[in-house]
């Protein structure tokens, strides 16, 4: 899992701590530029993952930053994410045709934006760590929109059962899951047409698939599984 390096170049500074708190928190790099001006010396002095722009800056356009990045060979393919005021659709437009990857109109959810990084890291980062919808217990990342599983830098491939199971035991780690329980919520089972033994097939499955991490899934007597939470 890698952490990718964000340059918010923005000079409303509640909307800069605003970001640069979520990217922390998913363990992101996050430099922050006020001005253009910033913005440039920022970019020359190390490497930028993704670029979350304004376009009313105290020194001019953020559409100027993103042409004149788009013509660098050096910048051309770091991804920008423009951010504006000006929402009419003409200047969507004009930010996309300015090499913009993605354009959010202000005031934003910051729900959106993260889903939107996570589209364009999904696209150019595959090993990122990503910000929405996100489920993490000791090592195990779970990307829920895009119904991925990883662990380190590798995806690994799940039945459909073993994926519900696996994000069922994580939404409650540390809470030991009854057979029962997990019958009746990842098998919706029916009428006892499922048995109880197919839970702990599933679940040797499972521990087999994801490696050493497989050892987080415990068995708890008398009746049933728990996942040990992060750090045990
Ligand atoms: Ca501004």
């Amino acid at each position: 899992m890698s952490a990718i390096s964000i340059l918010v170049i923005e000079d409303d500074e509640a909307v800069v701590e605003l970001l640069s708190a979520a990217f922390r928190d998913a363990g992101h790099l996050v430099r922050a530029a006020r001005t253009l001006a910033e913005g440039r010396r920022l970019l020359e002095q190390a490497n930028t993952d993704m670029i979350i722009m304004d376009r009313g800056l105290p020194d001019g356009d953020g559409l100027s930053l993103c042409l004149t990045l788009r013509k660098d060979s050096r910048f051309r393919g770091v991804p920008i994410i423009m951010l504006t005021g000006k929402d009419a659709p003409p200047d969507k437009v004009l930010g996309l045709r300015f090499g913009a990857d993605d354009y959010l109109a202000k005031p934003f959810e910051m729900d959106e934006l993260l889903a939107r990084v996570d589209a364009i890291l999904r696209r150019t980062c595959p090993g990122a760590v990503f910000l929405a919808g996100r489920l993490e217990a000791g090592g195990i990342v779970l990307d829920l929109p895009g119904r991925r599983v990883m662990v380190k830098d590798g995806v690994i491939d799940l039945t459909g059962r073993e994926y519900e199971l696996l994000r069922v035991l994580m939404e409650k780690a540390g809470t030991v899951l009854t057979r029962e329980f997990l019958l009746g919520t990842v098998w919706k089972a029916q009428g006892g047409t499922v048995g109880r033994k197919t839970v702990d097939v599933t679940v040797m499955n499972l521990r087999r698939k994801l490696g050493d991490k497989g050892a987080l899934i415990v068995a708890v007597r008398p009746d049933g599984y728990k996942m040990l939470p992060a750090g045990k």
